[in-house]
């Protein structure tokens, strides 16, 4: 027999097909393609535990109002508020029948905004499945992404030819895509045979140790660089950020130079070292030598303007704060100044890192 074998869908095809199903019944012409009819718009969703259909929705308007399709949107602020979104219409017709959704997976055809999300957390959803990335109310789609982690979500996307993104720019859709497939496994090669992998001491630290792949003496005021034997690929819209262990920065005077790691590079880690002590420092073969931090960057695009807006410090460098009666303050009381200003979650983050403020006033953060 010649007969092309039959492709047969998998399940999360099978209740992503149903999703897009559901929302041919959308009674608001708003929200992202619909696969099965396609000059009309709307969304789909399908709540799904060990392969059965617990509950249903699309975005509809409350049992017995008006329908946008006979009536018109009702519009506040871009948006039509007149439906209940898909997600929680999915939500409140399980809570109608009693059905409860605790662990289940969520299916639905455009990524829920930051509302529906908040429920989805709480209702217990434990993965996320959806077709079209769509920016919606308060453009928190991207942010939900993010959330997703912190929430102990699985977030997935599953679209289809027909799902068109709605509300971002591809740049963006492609490297939220990235950051939700390639953040949970990080890969790392290694190098060389004996190089230690990358690994967190404790669970919740911020930092993967790096380890020397062999022995080296760090003279005193000299530089460094200790190769690690590994080679790791960053997923696309995050950044490895080498910074010091402080162990060896505050007792042996070891301190990093440079390093940030682009998604980009394949190559070996090399981890540049100075030491700012007055004794020679003698690294063995697996000792911990930095710390790296895979932190999440944005791509600025940048404007050329003539004038910027004007803030009370202007052009000043930091050293040249000054009281009104023109006496430059003492060190304690800018550090005074600085901490008051600071935000407190900010400062506990920054608190062992922090370097030693200079002319330019400038710290190696991200804010
Ligand atoms: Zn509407
Ligand atoms: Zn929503």
């Amino acid at each position: 027999m010649d007969e092309e074998k039959k492709k047969r869908v998998s399940w999360d095809e099978y209740f992503m097909n149903i999703a897009h199903l559901v929302a041919t019944r959308s009674t608001c012409n708003r929200g992202v393609p619909i696969k099965y009819l396609s000059k009309y718009k709307g969304v789909g969703a399908v709540i799904v535990k060990d392969r059965v259909i617990l509950s249903t929705g699309y975005n509809g308007s409350p049992r017995g109002l008006d329908h946008c399709d006979d009536v018109g949107h009702e519009m506040i602020e871009g948006h039509c508020v007149r439906t209940v979104h898909a997600e929680a219409n999915a939500l409140a017709s399980a809570a109608k029948h009693g059905i409860a959704v605790d662990k289940a997976t969520f299916y639905t055809t455009a990524s829920p905004c930051y509302d529906c999300f908040k429920m989805l957390i709480n209702a217990g959803i434990e993965r996320i499945v959806c077709g079209s990335f769509y920016g919606s109310r308060y453009g928190a789609s991207e942010k939900v992404v993010g959330l997703a982690a912190q929430a102990g979500i699985q977030f997935e996307f599953l679209r289809s030819e027909s799902d068109q993104p709605h509300g971002f720019d591809e740049d963006t859709i492609r490297i939220t895509e990235a950051k939700v497939a390639d953040i949970n496994k990080l890969k790392v090669r290694k190098i060389h045979p004996s190089a230690t992998v990358p690994s967190y001491s404790h669970n919740g630290d911020a930092g993967l140790d790096l380890f020397a792949v062999e022995g080296a003496t760090v003279a005193s005021g000299k530089r460094a660089s200790i190769g690690t034997g590994i080679s790791v690929e960053i997923p696309m819209g995050y950044a490895g950020l080498i910074w010091d262990r402080s162990g060896l920065s505050q007792k042996k005077g070891l301190k990093t130079l440079g390093g940030v790691i682009d998604s980009t590079y394949r190559g070996e880690i090399i981890v540049g070292l100075y030491n700012t002590s007055d004794e020679a420092v003698e690294l063995m073969k697996g000792d911990r030598v930095a710390q790296m931090l895979i932190q999440p960057v944005e791509s600025a695009k940048l404007e050329i303007v003539e004038d910027l807006s004007e803030t009370q410090r202007a052009d000043k460098g930091f050293g040249s704060t000054e009281r009104s009666e023109g006496k430059k303050l003492e060190e304690s009381e800018i550090r005074e100044i600085k901490q008051a200003s600071v935000p407190e979650e900010i400062k506990t983050q920054n608190k062992n890192t922090r370097k030693e403020e200079n002319g330019e006033g400038k710290t190696k953060s991200r804010w």
